[in-house]
């Protein structure tokens, strides 16, 4: 999956920048810093890379996610839908702003289903934050239909996708805001980071205001320049904006090595029957993250997760694991907290704890994802499929 593969000359090198200058605060001190505004600069690269009009880049993933939807105004008792496979921080950044996690049904894309979003939706239904999960995209046109047809916002988890596209239009870019995170297992990395983006000035004002107390950072003092909202600290540092800056810089890269060898690792694994893909919408526009795929039955995909793994191959067999799918969630099932979440409103909706979702339950139990990598040799990949087929001959004849 990650950039954190490459990092090397060119990450310590932007890093050195800003410890020569000892400004590791990415506002103000304009006379010291000589010039060097990292955080500003990502933000400029990233907002091009994606075209759009505004990037803002905070202190994580979660941070991001949690500042788009306070941005959009989403809070005390509106309901949020949200997928059940994703990484929890979607779910904790809706409850972080008092507001309602609906889960609804995925379908073979791995992200919601239209379907699955029409039956969650009730009066109450503020936004739809659709989750571009292991690197690509939802049913993207029926999608932004419904939500356009209810008149409820789409903004977009794209932590996982950065660079993913439909239809040659960035994921991000089609609600009305979208979250990345740079942690150290994304696409690229900053060590811990995130950056919100959008084409609506208010809303890139409000994230940028809220993610750093309230300030209107409109002026270069900053003990004199107003905050006219309550907001919190998300701000990330030059040091990681450095690394993420480095990083982005190799985004073509390593979107072109992953697709490269996804592609060869998709035809190995074509040849057997039994075997089927997760459906993309839009081929072209997958980053190639990961290679998802379905086994027959459950019991399949799990012995063959479990050989893989053996085997030294970097797979996920999600639904066992306790971060991507609710199935594991106790913690959330129970609720349990340190903050004071209200949870008699949220309860008065959906109890996670008997909660049922059939058709999500039904393709997490049969997928399969293999991490691609983007430091893989021919060898190394040869050593690879040599090791699927060995497996899938033993497992697919059982
Ligand atoms: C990683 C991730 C996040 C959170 O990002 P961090 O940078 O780790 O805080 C949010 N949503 C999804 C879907 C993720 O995969």
């Amino acid at each position: 999956m990650p950039g954190s593969e490459l990092f090397g000359a060119e990450e310590r090198k932007e890093v050195m920048d800003v410890l020569e200058t000892g400004i590791m605060f990415r506002y103000n001190h304009d006379q010291q810093r000589k010039g060097i505004w990292k955080a500003k600069e990502f933000e400029h690269e990233l907002a091009d890379f994606v075209n759009v009009k505004y990037a803002h880049v905070v202190s994580s993933g979660s941070t991001a996610v949690a500042t788009m939807m306070a941005a959009c105004g989403i809070g005390a008792g509106d309901e949020v839908i949200v997928p059940p496979f994703t990484y929890i921080a979607t779910v904790e950044g809706a409850l972080l702003n008092g507001a309602i996690p609906v889960f609804a049904e995925i379908d073979d894309t791995l992200c919601l289903s239209p379907e699955g979003i029409r039956a969650a939706i009730t009066p109450k239904t503020k936004a739809v934050v659709l989750v571009q999960m292991c690197g690509a995209m939802a049913r993207m046109d029926e999608i932004i239909n419904l939500c356009k047809e209810q008149n409820i916002m789409l903004i977009e988890d794209t932590a996982q996708a950065l660079g993913a596209s439909y239809r040659g239009q960035m994921l991000g870019t089609f609600g009305i805001m979208g979250a990345y995170s740079f942690d150290f297992f994304k696409i690229i990395t900053a060590g811990e980071g995130g950056a919100i983006i959008t084409n609506n000035e208010q809303l890139y004002k409000n994230a940028d205001m809220y993610s750093d107390h309230g300030h209107d950072h409109i002026g270069d003092n900053r003990g004199m320049e107003n905050h006219p909202v309550l907001g919190f600290n998300y701000r990330i540092s030059e040091l990681h904006a450095a690394v993420g800056l480095a990083q982005l810089r190799k985004i073509k890269y390593i979107l072109e090595k992953k697709k490269a060898n996804k592609r060869i690792l998709k035809e190995a694994i074509s040849k057997y029957p039994e075997v089927s893909f997760r459906f993309l919408p839009d081929p072209e526009g997958d980053s190639a993250t990961f290679l998802s795929f379905f086994m027959p039955t459950e019991d399949l995909a799990r012995a063959t997760a479990r050989e893989l793994a053996k085997a030294g191959i970097g797979v996920n067999y999600w639904y066992d694991n306790n971060y991507h799918y609710i199935r594991n969630w106790e913690h959330l099932k129970e609720m349990k907290t340190i903050a004071k979440i209200p949870i008699e409103i949220l309860g008065s909706r959906q109890d996670y704890r008997t909660l049922q979702l059939p058709q999500s339950d039904l393709i997490m139990g049969r997928l399969i994802s293999i991490g691609i990598r983007i430091t893989w040799t021919e060898q190394d990949l040869a050593n690879i499929i040599d090791k699927i087929e060995h497996i899938f001959k033993e497992v697919l004849s059982l």
